[in-house]
């Protein structure tokens, strides 16, 4: 029976949960997800600084500038203010350094001339009260909460959660994912090809992409169309890793052996979903790990990858929208098609237009064998079922 997509993302969704909750270094939190809000204990900045290099004055002293005031002392980013700016004087200062109690404002350094002795600098133009100064809270107050638990870690959140001095990180844990390929025909390495035989590409893309979402992505090498083979590769996967994908193996060949060996050793489901490429899933747990068997042909084990692997392993990571929605787009060109029941899923090329819409077209063959289209394509297009969607007509993207 065919499946709708949603029903079978459903069903990958329902057993794909947020890893445990962890702490880890700053440096090791990219692109994970928190798992607790985080609250400021102190404000940021800290404290009163200039936003310039300049001198640091009281503004009524300036008000009649052109003025010469008497230079008492020179604050470095990192130095402690020793001195109090009082009536008539001023203070070198540099970009970052605390205000110098009695100031109440920063002239930056191209509107003054300091005398050769620097005992005076003339000041040329008045300034208000406030003049270039960040006062103390104006990013962050204290107590504020700065990330909710959720927020998916990019590298700002990580300068901000060591502003406020926070070096360990709420998050749920990374997800290690296993990576396997499987055929007889396939090789590994810049080896002469024999008759049959093909490199495989999968198992690279399919790290590429694992790696690239945040989550650690591991070798697991391929295995050759033995039942013996898949059984061992298979178990120790499913025990080392938190989620393991294959790819090839889960259609109808006489020797494909993951399914015969997955449905002895898992809780496996064998799904037919109405879409084009991709309509093989084998998906399910073995010992409760979550295993993704894609389909082999390598566009269809990469458009698969991001219908079902991608929102899966998104859940573990404990991203709240596992789905990232579609973008709304137009037709560049005509892209026709015939009902056949499924969902197509083009590879297409989408560039901006001029009034901000996404336009899209063909980004070549679209074989699910003809990788080199995938390459190019910065899309998948959802084409409907039915007669294609002609030029101008809206179509729906998954960004890549
Ligand atoms: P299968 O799903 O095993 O029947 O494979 C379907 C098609 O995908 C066949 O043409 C395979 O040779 C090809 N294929 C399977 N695995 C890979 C791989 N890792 N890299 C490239 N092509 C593959
Ligand atoms: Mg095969």
């Amino acid at each position: 029976m065919v499946i709708p997509l949603s029903e079978a993302r459903e069903f990958v969704l329902s057993k794909c949960g947020p890893g445990p909750a962890v702490s880890v270094p700053v440096d090791d939190a990219a692109d994970l997800v928190t798992a607790a809000e985080l609250a400021a204990t102190g404000p940021i900045p800290p404290f009163d600084n200039t936003a310039m290099d300049g001198f640091a004055v009281r503004s009524a002293d300036v008000a009649n500038a052109p003025v010469t005031l008497e230079m008492i002392g020179t604050i470095a980013a990192g130095a402690a203010p020793d001195m109090n700016v009082g009536e008539g004087q001023a203070v070198r200062i540099m970009t970052g350094a605390p205000m110098p109690p009695g100031a109440d404002a920063v002239v930056m350094v191209e509107l003054t001339n300091m005398a050769d002795d620097e005992t005076s600098v003339d000041v040329s133009q008045s300034v208000p009260v406030g003049n270039h100064i960040r006062p103390a809270g104006d990013d962050v107050q204290p107590g504020q909460i700065v990330f909710e638990a959720g927020t998916h870690l990019r590298p700002a959140h990580l300068g901000v959660c060591t502003s406020i001095g926070v070096y360990d990180i709420p998050v749920y844990a990374r997800p290690r994912i296993g990576v396997i390929s499987t055929g007889d025909e396939l090789v590994d390495g810049p080896r002469p090809l024999g008759i049959g035989q093909i490199h495989d590409s999968n198992r690279h893309t399919l790290l590429a992409l694992v790696n690239a979402m945040g989550a650690t992505a591991v070798d697991l090498g391929l295995v050759p169309d033995d039942e013996d083979q898949i059984r061992t590769a298979m178990t120790q996967a499913a025990a080392s890793c938190d989620a393991v994908i294959t790819s090839g193996g889960v259609s109808m060949g006489d020797f494909d052996y993951v399914k015969k060996v997955l449905t002895e050793i898992g809780d496996m489901r064998w799904m037919q979903v109405a879409i084009k490429p991709a309509k093989p899933l084998a998906f399910g747990t073995v010992n409760g790990t979550p295993i993704f068997g894609l389909p082999g042909n390598p566009v269809s084990s990469m458009v698969s990858f991001e219908l079902f692997a991608r929102p899966g392993i998104r859940k573990m990571m404990g991203h709240s929208e596992p789905v990232i929605p579609p973008v709304s787009g137009i037709a560049g060109a005509d892209m026709g098609r015939g009902p056949d029941g499924k969902t197509h899923f083009a590879r297409v090329h989408a560039t901006m237009t001029a009034d901000g819409r996404y336009e899209a077209s063909f980004s070549g063959g679209q074989g699910s064998h003809q990788l080199s289209a995938m390459a190019a394509a910065n899309a998948l297009a959802m084409i409907p079922n039915g007669e294609g969607v002609a030029k101008g007509e809206p179509v729906e993207l998954i960004l890549l």
